[in-house]
């Protein structure tokens, strides 16, 4: 196939950029087998960024082919451990080198702030790819006592072509969290960005390419979900697929995985996370750290705190500071100094977040703080507030993935817990108190993968991150997450036992 003639060349915050936007496949970038194109379109603005080639499912059907070839001759049992380790740990010094290249783009692309994203986004991918190169010569299996005359051991073996779909909230984060430990295990890969936020993941094939990666270990394959994720998820030989993105889509790969081969499936899925303030807690320090739970990456986080619980006795005080707190969030261009909050990713999301607030009015919760568009072009929402919601009404139940919190009055511990267990999701939960028994007593009945203690939205290579419920399946990050991309074998020698 041809090789795809556009690239991304534009001047960045503090530099400037350049590289193809083809799919990347067998080590090259290429056009689509339809020969179509997607705009790639700038939320600040709302105007097209750059085109990118768009893959349909004789794309995948050839990223599978040079994924399986490598898997084969050069990679998984084909690559000593060490030498992936390298490769793995060389991918991170030049993400580590073109840093501020890296956050400007997702910045452009996604709507994040540069600071945000160099500072969270771009470093904890760094520093998820040098975990993993560290875990790469690490991998070992058991050996299990049984009968003096059998020798009985477990070796941890690549699965094969392994199958990755992202969402767009954190688009080079996300790639890291699938690609790195898929790699360090050993297998290879056909990864599907959103089409929302392709570029990162195009810019890492470049430095794949320039770390020295053997052809097809990494193929990325852009284009619309109901063609190129549906042909991922279906594929005859793809044998594990791993998903993040909403539950509904969520159903839709499982099923397809069921349908198909059986594929292996883990799922990272979407939340509507509790937040609980008791009455003892640090006033002060529950207050920012609720307001970064819900409107960091402009509420598009999976684990965003939305529901924050609090007790009658500290209620009043806590909303006025939180509303405090909210007004001084300073929303505009993600490069300007000193802006805390930038676009939604889209068009599309823009109108659902507006939705879920006419929503909220309509059912009769008080719109407590913002609640409009900000300014004349992009995607740009006020961080919203609202009060006196009831249980059942969508914006206390539904995901919204936008920067808008409810705030609810509780007076009873176990009424609170069970308040906040009253949802499909189970992804994550935070207490605050200074009270350890009361803290690590709630920690402990919430329905999630995630308790944090005092804080919000810590995350950190080392430690496995996951949902209960409709919030997930399996868990990434950490050492749990090899077992997602090894098939455990069990070898039995016979020692002398003759039949
Ligand atoms: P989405 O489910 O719409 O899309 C996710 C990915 O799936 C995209 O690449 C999309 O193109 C693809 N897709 C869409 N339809 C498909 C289909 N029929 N078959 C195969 N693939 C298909 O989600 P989104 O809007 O991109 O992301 C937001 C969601 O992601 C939220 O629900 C959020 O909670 C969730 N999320 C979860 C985590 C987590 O770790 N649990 C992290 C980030 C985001």
């Amino acid at each position: 196939p041809p090789t795809f003639s556009h690239e991304f060349t534009g001047a960045l915050f503090q530099g400037k950029t350049s590289f193809s936007t083809g799919l990347f496949i067998d080590g090259e970038f290429r056009v689509g087998s339809e020969g179509k194109t997607i705009d790639v379109i700038n939320p600040s603005t709302g105007a097209v960024l750059t085109t990118i080639a768009e893959g349909a499912k004789p794309d995948v059907d050839a990223a599978v082919k040079a994924a399986q070839t490598a898997f084969d001759t050069t990679w998984g049992l084909n690559c000593p451990a060490a030498e992936r380790a390298e490769l793995i740990g060389k991918l991170a010094r030049l993400m580590e080198r073109d840093t501020d290249e890296l956050s400007a783009i997702e910045a452009l692309d996604n709507g994040k702030t540069f600071t945000w994203a160099r500072d969270v986004d771009i470093t904890f991918a760094i520093q998820t790819f040098k975990y993993y190169a560290g875990w790469a010569d690490k991998l070992t299996g058991q050996v299990l006592e049984t009968d003096e005359r059998k020798l009985v051991y477990t070796r941890h073996e690549p699965i094969g072509v392994v199958g990755q779909i992202i969402p767009w909230n954190f688009p080079l984060l996300m790639f890291a969290w699938k690609v790195a430990p898929a790699l360090a295990t050993g297998n290879t890969i056909v990864l599907k960005p959103s089409e929302f936020t392709p570029l990162t993941a195009l810019r890492m094939c470049a430095l794949i390419q320039e770390a020295g990666f053997p052809k097809g270990v990494v193929n990325v394959v852009v284009g619309y979900g109901p063609i190129v994720g549906q042909a991922i998820a279906e594929h005859m030989d793809i044998q594990k697929l791993a998903f993040t993105g909403s539950t509904l889509v969520g159903r839709k790969v499982m099923a397809a995985a069921a349908a198909s081969n059986l594929k292996n499936v883990t799922l990272e899925l979407g939340g509507k996370s509790p937040n609980i303030v008791f009455d003892d807690a640090d006033l002060e320090q529950a207050v920012n750290w609720a307001a970064h739970g819900i409107f960091w990456n402009h509420g598009q986080a999976c684990c965003a705190g939305s529901r924050i619980y609090v007790q009658a006795g500290i209620y009043d005080e806590f909303l006025a500071a939180l509303t405090e707190k909210t007004l001084g969030i300073k929303v505009g261009d993600p490069f300007a100094e000193g802006v805390d909050q930038g676009p939604q990713v889209s068009q599309l999301q823009y109108d659902r977040i507006m939705g879920y607030i006419d929503a909220g009015k309509k059912e009769g919760a008080t719109l407590h703080t913002g609640g409009s568009r900000h300014g004349t072009e992009g995607y740009f929402i006020q961080p919203t507030i609202f009060t006196d919601t009831k249980p059942n009404m969508r914006i206390v139940q539904e995901e919204i993935f936008g920067p808008v919190g409810v705030v609810i009055k509780f007076t009873d511990e176990a009424d609170v817990i069970r308040q906040a267990n009253d949802t499909m999701y189970g992804l994550a939960a935070a207490v605050f108190s200074q009270d350890i028994n009361r803290a690590l007593t709630t920690a402990h009945k919430l329905q999630a993968g995630t308790a944090w203690v005092n804080c919000f939205n810590q995350l950190h290579a080392n430690v496995p991150f996951g949902g209960f419920k409709q919030s997930g399946i399996g868990r990434e990050l950490g050492e749990y997450a090899l077992h997602n991309y090894t098939n455990v074998k069990a070898v039995h020698v016979n020692l002398g036992h003759r039949m």
